[in-house]
């Protein structure tokens, strides 16, 4: 028995699924998870000592790769300097600071420890800034756990969802509408009937959960216009997204697309904190003086802006703002989706690919998918197949074919190339 398989054995049997986050159990691929020993630069390795590229990078932080040299050095002096103190700290309003000058549409930012609280908050905060209850979401983004985002959508068009995890009340979900992602017809029906209600509609702008499918510029557009006309706040989610697809982010990208385009709300994770537990979610001054302990909105934690997680950060915000910085991870990841598609075209199988900064998607597929439904017509067990050839192959690709994939300033043309070598031949295996 490998050492992956006997930590998994031993893992279920203290920890559900031997897993603490879901998709890590490899339900979806079948097989035995790898548990890692340690990371470097682009490359993980298992507790059996085999190395692999790594295109998740802690699924979206680890923008600079693993272990990053300035990164390490400023969470080891944050280390000696103590742990947590429950008080604010300088470097919280450094980091704050900093976003703020590389996201405009932000004046003010509140630091909290993942992704699901800031979203949470920013819902919070809309329904207290605007005093209504009811929020949009779209099928096949993720914006974390809280109760009610884990909503599917209802039968037909503009009705309220349903819960899609046990123990969701029904009444949580109610205040839930659930429309397709790019359906800018629906998104009118909606606002017809409800747009009076709405304290915010909540989007991904790139939807990296369910692969990787980009919101079109009318849908955004009209989105954007019927948020403004009815006054519901337009919440971009930018945890996987933020400083990860643009130095911008993607509001810079689509700001680039629609002139005059920007969120109300803006929700960031993931490469803000480096691999290190920091989320944020910021507005404009007016919005945010809703929250306590100016206004009436609830919001607090324990390690919120905590001084390691946010040296983690600084550090990593510092890196990716250098001249040329995303010029080169864009290029590269450019480099691996086309190579990618271009191996794929020689054996004649239906592929498309895309990317955005550092921020790529495949999909066995004839065309890119504009859905969730779209993105679900990719055969799972040829996803399967090939998934496991390129795990073999020393490839560490995301074990679900709705989940994006991470490129960072680690990776070299050596391993892109390898990676292809590994595609060529998982292609003529697997499919
Ligand atoms: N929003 C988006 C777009 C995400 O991709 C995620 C996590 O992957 C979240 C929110 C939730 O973040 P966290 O896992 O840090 O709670």
């Amino acid at each position: 028995m490998s050492q992956n398989d006997l930590l998994f054995e031993r893992a279920q049997r203290v920890i559900p699924g031997g897993v603490n986050s879901p998709v890590r159990a490899f339900r979806a691929v079948g097989g035995t998870p790898r548990f890692i020993a340690r990371g470097e630069g682009a490359y993980i390795v298992d507790a059996d000592g085999k190395r692999y590229i790594d295109y998740i990078g802690s699924w979206g932080p680890m923008i600079l790769g693993h272990g990053h040299p300035a990164v390490i050095e400023a969470v080891q002096r944050a280390v000696t300097e103590g742990l947590s103190f429950g008080a604010p700290t300088e470097r919280e309003i450094e980091l704050a600071e900093e976003i703020l000058q590389l996201v405009p549409s932000c004046e003010q930012v509140r630091l909290v420890s993942s992704g699901t609280e800031a979203t949470m908050s920013a819902i919070r905060l809309a329904r207290g800034a605007t005093g209504r209850n009811k929020f949009i979401k779209f099928e096949g983004c993720y914006h974390g756990h809280t109760d009610a985002l884990l909503v599917k959508a209802g039968s037909g068009l503009a009705t309220f969802g349903h819960p899609t995890s046990a123990g969701v009340p029904e009444a949580t979900a109610q205040h839930t509408l659930v429309l397709e992602y790019n359906n800018v017809q629906a998104l009118e029906e909606a606002f017809a009937l409800h747009g009076k209600e709405l304290a915010c509609v909540i989007v991904e702008p790139i939807a990296g959960n369910m692969n990787f499918v980009r919101a079109s510029v009318p849908f955004m557009t009209r989105l954007r216009e019927l948020c403004t006309e009815s006054g519901a706040l337009l919440v971009l989610d930018e945890v996987m997204t933020g400083f990860r697809v643009d130095l911008r982010s993607a509001q810079g990208h689509y700001a680039d697309l629609i002139p005059g385009f920007k969120p109300d709300i803006s929700v960031f994770g993931k490469v803000i904190g480096g691999g290190m537990p920091l989320a944020a979610f910021g507005a404009s001054r007016d919005i945010m003086k809703h929250l306590a302990p100016l206004g009436g909105v609830y919001q607090a934690g324990t390690l919120s802006g905590n001084p390691v997680a946010t040296a983690c950060g600084l550090a990593t915000l510092r890196e990716i703002r250098k001249p040329g910085f995303f010029d080169a991870l864009s290029a590269r990841t450019r480099r691996l989706v086309d190579g990618l598609s271009a191996v794929a075209r020689e054996q004649g199988i239906p592929f498309c690919a895309d990317s955005q900064g550092g921020m790529f998607g495949f999909f066995l597929l004839p065309e890119l998918p504009q859905n969730y439904t779209a993105v679900m017509r990719t055969d799972k067990e040829q996803f399967n197949r090939f998934f496991h050839a390129m795990l073999d192959a020393g490839v560490y690709l995301a074990p679900a074919l709705y989940e994006a994939g991470f490129v960072s300033a680690a990776h070299t043309d050596a391993d892109i190339d390898a990676t292809l070598h590994a595609a060529r031949d998982a292609f003529r295996q697997a499919l």
